[in-house]
């Protein structure tokens, strides 16, 4: 399986701020003191050496994760970096000079121009969303795909209805957004995932609700011997309940969990209930199932990336400390980031 973050904050797109630039410049200047740096290949092995987390941003965009296996491909929730898969999924050809002077000439339609710029009407796409809160749902009037006739675009989560009327509200009025729902090109249909579970092609998918406001569902995904679970949202007021156990369960053994951790352990006193965990949370849930790989998720959108790599050592310090022998690792949802295990 292959998986790819598009988006990994929680609540609301939090664009880059100045201090944010200003703390990654410095730590680079600092790690390149001493070095000379004189010639441009120098300059390139030295960017080549940097870690990640000092070459682009954790990221701004909410929750959006893609799912491969060979040729079959799962979306999981539908924030707004499903923006920018759309974008990878159609290919568009350029505007011609001839359309440009019709367009501006008032004799056709512009909008329906756009449309007809994007190619690709043969996508069969398959969206599982976690719950529809608004970051879960707010890139799909963007998603590229959904504007191209022929392309048709299945939602599953929880309840069939309650997905459509969500993804209906969203898109009601003119004065919200210009587009309907109905408006958008591709054929669109809405579904309950059945309790056993379902098969896409190669991937199958369980799924189970979470405690979280409004319901949330926590997915696991199979294929070819490995799985990985995708857990965003969710908040266990009693770690021992049986609940939580029925959760561990689920989890259990997984390659990878993609796991909600908005808040620290200190910000979570004064948020309890809000509906979200903290790393050291999720993490002691994550060794009673024995999961091998734990990605930190939902980023707080007031957390700056310093702030955030800070959270990831003390969540690794913590489960050293929990756990001296674990083999467990534990990383950072980062935007960008691919996966293949
Ligand atoms: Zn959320
Ligand atoms: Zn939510």
């Amino acid at each position: 399986m292959r998986l790819k973050f598009w988006g990994v904050r929680g609540s609301i797109p939090s664009p880059n701020n100045p201090e944010n630039d200003r703390w990654r410049l410095k730590r680079i200047f600092e790690a390149a003191r001493g070095r000379g740096l004189d010639s441009a290949e120098e300059l390139d092995d030295f960017l080549s050496s940097l870690p990640r987390h000092l070459l682009a941003s954790v990221g701004a965009n909410t929750s959006c994760v893609e799912l491969c296996s060979g040729r079959d491909r799962l979306i999981l929730d539908a924030g707004s970096g499903l923006r920018n898969l759309g974008l990878t999924l159609v290919r568009r050809r350029p505007f011609t000079e001839s359309e440009f002077y019709l367009a501006i000439d008032g004799h056709v339609d512009l909008s329906a121009y756009q449309t007809s710029l994007l190619e690709g009407g043969d996508l069969r796409l398959n969206i599982l969303l976690s719950h529809t809160h608004w970051d879960h749902i707010q890139g799909f009037p963007f998603f590229a795909p959904a504007l191209v006739p022929g392309n048709e675009i299945a939602f599953y989560g929880r309840n069939a209805d309650q997905l459509a009327r969500a993804l209906e509200l969203q898109q009601s009025s003119p004065a919200m957004f210009p587009l309907s729902l109905a408006a958008m090109g591709a054929k669109l249909s809405f579904h309950s995932l059945p309790p056993e579970g379902r098969a896409f092609g190669s991937l199958y998918v369980r799924a189970l609700p979470v405690p979280h406001p409004g319901g949330c569902l926590a997915y696991r995904i199979s294929s070819a011997g490995k799985s990985l679970a995708y857990v965003t949202d969710y908040e266990f007021a009693d770690s021992d309940s049986p609940e939580a156990a029925e959760f561990v369960n689920f989890i259990s053994g997984v390659d990878v969990l993609i796991s909600d951790t908005q808040y620290t352990y200190m910000e979570i006193v004064s948020r309890a209930g809000w509906g979200h965990s903290t790393s050291f949370s999720a993490l002691d849930l994550a060794m009673r199932a024995g999961v091998k790989s734990f990605f930190l998720f939902h980023h707080d959108p007031q957390h700056s990336d310093a702030e955030l790599l800070d959270n990831l050592d003390k969540s690794r310090a913590y489960y050293q400390m929990m756990d001296d022998q674990g083999q467990m690792k534990i990383d950072l949802a980062v935007e960008g980031l691919s996966l293949d295990f």
